[in-house]
Formats: structure tokens, sequence, C-alpha cells
């Protein structure tokens, strides 16, 4: 079979590198603050000092004190609820869901811009995300000159420890230099992220046909990404985005296509075998406003496999029975993030095509690492997922990657690659078996 020499890995891991570029660089430079489709902004915080609070006059007839910066999420995947000045170096962001009834997932990306840019702006402005209920999921992220940089942990004891007492806030410390700075609870990849990855794909490999399948409710273009060579050769289906907040998902989508669409061997004899379908953000959306979880609708996506209520899945679905008609689906792959490394599979032997995929797979991509991938095997036929659905109507394996929401964008772009390098080389292996026997029998 096909092994990889020493030279494809190197231009491999250059042209990972350089999707990586696209999508973090473009943080770097200053388009990431020039978003084409601005959100409405919101007002200023109001300030509410402690005396304001205590005291028996009037707040309207103490001075107000200037405001000294600008929270603002006027760009693609900005969101927060409201916002006040506990003081004037105190900001205290409250994050609320779409809709009340909601895993817990806070999400939060905004802008902090100095107002008086004569002013030493070197003081740490505290900050304090309040999210109500619900219990704190991403820990903050900044974007300054060396991309997107975890905020420090706390070390104010205070801080410390309301943050591990009360789950439903966090406060932290943070400078703000100009012209600004975001915060956001992972690094933004936003719709304008996506088209720049495609366009790096298309102009690596031209054969791949890129199509606008439908609209959402907000007539955001729901794509698709199909390389098809023989449409009676087995197709691979992945899924991504469902889930907004998911980025370690969606950065282990992003840096997996592109092994699948590279111009090496292996890929090249996997094309050749193998359709592959790529619905790389099915809820932009949800995406652009920065939900938690839900469409436009109210609607989980990846709970509507089957129903098919929604714009995003309805699209979805109409791409896979016409371009599949005449074949199989071998294997349906939807990227998502949780609190580990997980490949959420059904058992061995539990489908006829493929049986034991996902158990030679996660061997393979365990013993290369970096990321080491625990497996839950299960089935569950009252939930409207991407597993259950392709799972029941194809009998192949329906896989669900999970990145842990910490896993670092480095590990994930270097597991993902090697993992689709495992997943051709299997596949590939089990076609090769499967018409062998055939041709004995
Ligand atoms: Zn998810």
């Amino acid at each position: 079979m096909i092994h990889p020499n020493v030279n494809n890995a190197l231009q491999r891991t250059a042209y990972l590198f350089s999707v990586l570029l696209v999508l973090f660089g473009s943080l770097v430079s200053t388009t990431i603050f020039a978003d084409t489709n601005p959100q409405q902004d919101t007002s200023q915080c109001t300030y509410i000092t402690t005396s304001a609070i205590t005291s028996s006059t009037p707040p309207q007839t103490q001075p107000k004190p200037a405001l000294k910066y600008s929270i603002t999420k006027n760009f693609s995947g900005g969101a927060f609820s409201s916002c006040t000045w506990h003081d004037a170096n105190h900001l205290v962001v409250y994050v609320m869901p779409e809709d009340p009834k909601i895993n817990p997932s806070p999400w939060y990306a905004f802008d902090i811009t100095p107002l008086d840019i004569t002013a030493d702006n070197n003081i740490p402005l505290t900050i304090t995300l309040d999210y109500s209920d619900f219990k704190h999921r991403y820990a903050p992220k900044q974007f300054n000159q060396q991309g997107w940089q975890h905020v420090t942990v706390p070390n104010d004891e205070q801080q410390l420890r309301a943050n591990e007492q009360d789950n439903t806030s966090y406060t932290f410390d943070v400078t703000v230099t100009s012209p600004k700075v975001r915060i956001a609870a992972q690094p933004i990849i936003d719709i304008k992220g996506y088209q720049r990855w495609t366009t790096l794909l298309k102009k690596q490999l031209p054969s791949l046909q890129v199509a606008t399948i439908g609209l959402t409710v907000e007539k955001r273009d729901i794509s698709m990404l199909s390389h098809i060579s023989d449409p009676s050769k087995p197709f691979i289906i992945l899924i991504g985005r469902q889930h907004p907040p998911e980025l370690t998902g969606a950065m282990a989508m992003l840096s997996f296509v592109p092994e699948l669409l590279a111009d090496t061997d292996l890929a090249k004899t996997f094309r050749k075998q193998f359709n592959v379908l790529i619905f790389p953000l099915v809820n932009p959306d949800g995406v652009h406003h920065g939900y938690w979880r839900h469409n436009m609708q109210a609607t989980d996506l990846n709970r509507d496999w089957g129903p098919f209520t929604q714009f995003e899945t309805s699209a979805v679905i109409a791409q896979i029975n016409a371009l599949t008609a005449q074949s199989e689906v071998w294997t349906m792959l939807d990227f998502h993030s949780t609190n580990r490394d997980i490949l959420y599979t059904h058992s061995d032997n539990a489908s006829q095509i493929l049986p034991t995929l996902a158990k030679d797979w996660l061997a393979k991509i365990n013993a290369d690492g970096p990321i080491i991938f625990q497996r839950k095997s299960s089935h569950n036929p009252k939930l409207a997922t991407t597993k259950t659905y392709f799972y029941e109507r194809y009998n192949s394996p329906a896989i669900t990657y999970e990145l842990n929401d910490t896993s670092s964008p480095q590990d994930i772009a270097l597991s993902s690659s090697r993992s689709a390098q495992h997943f051709m080389q299997l596949l590939l292996d089990y076609q090769t078996r499967t018409y062998q026997q055939q041709g004995t029998e």
C-alpha cells in the first residue's frame, strides 16, 4: 500500500500551516476588525457606581464619570447581552443564551476600545463575565499581535476563589492596548474564515466543486464542497459546525478536509475510489450571532435528522439524497467539541459496512498522538442526531468526532491531519479486501 514519503509529509505540514495561517492569520491582519456583515451595535454599558447604589442621593444628580472604554460586539460572532461598569476599572458583562432551555455553553465575544488614546491604559481592567444560572464553559481568550491567546489566569486570590466557588461567573484582568482588544470564548472562525478556507482548497484542487445548496432564515448561504469522481463509488459525508461555539471541533474539520483533498498519492488514490461530500458550516446564522447551540428557529440542528424541519438540515439531506442515489454512504463524520477528546461511535460489528472502522481507526490515531481520544459506543434511536440517522439509514459507521474545548489549535491541526491519513488508508485497505473476497467467492 501507499506510504507517504518524508517530502510529502513536509509538504503536507507546510500546507497544513498555510491553512492555519489563513484562518488564524486573518486574525493578525487588520481585516479581522472590518467585517462585511457587522451585527447591530450595542449601546454603551450603563455606569453603576457603588456610591450610586448605596447613597441616598439620587443617582442622576451624581457627576457621571467619564467612560474610558467602549464595549462593542459589532462583528460576526460578537455576542453578549448587556454590560455595566461596577467602577471605572471593573466591567460586568452579562452573557445569556439565545433561547431559555439550552445546554450551558456561554459564548461571548466583544471588543474593548480605549476612548482616550492619550491616557495611560496600562492599568488592568477587571472583567466579570456573568452567566446568570448557567455554568462557565470557555476560558477567555484575547486577540493581540501574537494572535489568540489565553488571558492570564487570575492571580488575585479573591478572584480565584470567586471563580472556583461560583461557576456561573468568571472574573479576570486584562490590559487593554490601543487600538482595541478582542475578548472571546474561543478563537473566532466566522463565515468569512470558511470562505477563505474554501478558496484555498479550491486553488489546491480545482476539481473540487463548491455550491450554495440553500439559504438560512436570514438568507445566509448553506454551502457544500464535493468531489465526485464516479457517482457509483461509495460516498463519505463530513458535517461541521451544527453547534456554533464548538470551535475546536471546527478546527479539527478544517485540518481534516485538506488532507482528503491534498496532492498526495494517498489522497489521490482515495479520491479515485471514494466520493466526498463536505458540509463545513451547517449553522451559519448561529455562528454569525454567536449563539450557544441553536439556529434562528430555536432548534438544535443535531436533533433534526429525521424530522428535517429546518432549512439547514433539509438542504443538506436533499443533496445527499440526490447525489448518493446510485451508491452507498460508507462513513459519516460529524465534528463537535465537548469537555474531552472523544469519538462517539456504535459498537464494533454493529454496522455491515466497515464494521471495525472505529476500533481500527482509534488505535492508529492514538498511536500517533498528539491527541489521545476516548471512545464511547452507543446507539440512541430516540435522539434525532446525525449519528443515529446515518447509522440507521446506511448501516455504516456514523461517528461524532469531538475535540476537547481546551485542546490547542496546534495539536488539533496535527492530530486531525494524521487522523485523516489513517482514515483514507483504512478505507482503501477495507475496499481492497472487500473486492478480493468478492473475486474469490
Ligand atoms: Zn456539539
